[in-house]
């Protein structure tokens, strides 16, 4: 199993758009596996390829914990997923999606508070977002499928994750009288320099994907 570094604001990397993803090779699926080991690790809800430097538009998500816990409120009918013959399927977690496209975004705008990984020790933000969302997508083997989704939580983590594809940021789009940037990235680099922090980083061995060449770039 490797575990890959998740990159923090304000690195590069996060600013450039994915491009999408032609080939789907086995080569991918490992890759997507491994993805899908990081985003454990480090206890994310979801995580967009260029969180780890690799600039291509892919996603992961696992609502499972959300869904089954009483956070959020939670019925069939708020999270729908259709097959590539538009016939409604089990969602299953994890759920890889590559080359999504938001097709839809419906009123009302919810003001919620939104993490990120790139954004580790901060305090969540307030974001805007919309509630009801439409969204495309292949899977790992190239098939089509679509999610609606009336979820407070799933809908602001596709907005969130689509928007790492395009490089925005959550300092972009937060209430910016709560916070200066220049604190936000204080606080990141005070969580990298933390020795408790060091040492897991030590013992998990992370891997810096934007040096491997993968197939499928
Ligand atoms: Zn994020």
């Amino acid at each position: 199993m490797t575990l890959f570094k998740v990159l923090h604001y304000p690195h590069v990397l996060l600013r450039k758009k994915g491009t999408p993803v032609e080939k789907f090779t086995d080569e991918l699926r490992e890759f997507l596996k491994n993805f899908i080991n990081t985003m454990y690790e480090f206890d994310g809800g979801g995580l967009a390829a260029p969180q780890i430097g690799v600039s291509k538009r892919i996603f992961v998500v696992d609502f499972k914990p959300v869904f089954e816990s009483d956070k959020f409120e939670y019925t069939k009918d708020c999270f729908k997923v259709f097959d590539k013959n538009h016939k409604e399927i089990e969602p299953k977690f994890p759920m890889v999606f590559i080359n999504p496209q938001i097709v839809e975004k419906s009123e009302p705008i919810k003001v919620n508070w939104e993490g990120c990984l790139s954004f580790p020790n901060a305090e969540s933000f307030n974001t805007e977002r919309f509630l009801n969302i439409e969204i495309h997508a292949q899977n790992e083997f190239g098939e089509k499928f679509s999610v609606k989704s009336s979820h407070l939580y799933a809908s602001v983590c596709f907005q969130h994750e689509n928007d790492h594809l395009d490089g925005i940021m959550l300092v972009d789009r937060w209430n910016k009288n709560s916070f200066s940037e220049a604190d936000i990235i204080a606080d990141i680099k005070d969580f990298e320099n933390d020795p408790a922090e060091r040492k897991r980083m030590k013992k998990i061995k992370v891997t810096e994907a934007s040096k491997i060449k993968f197939d499928f770039l």
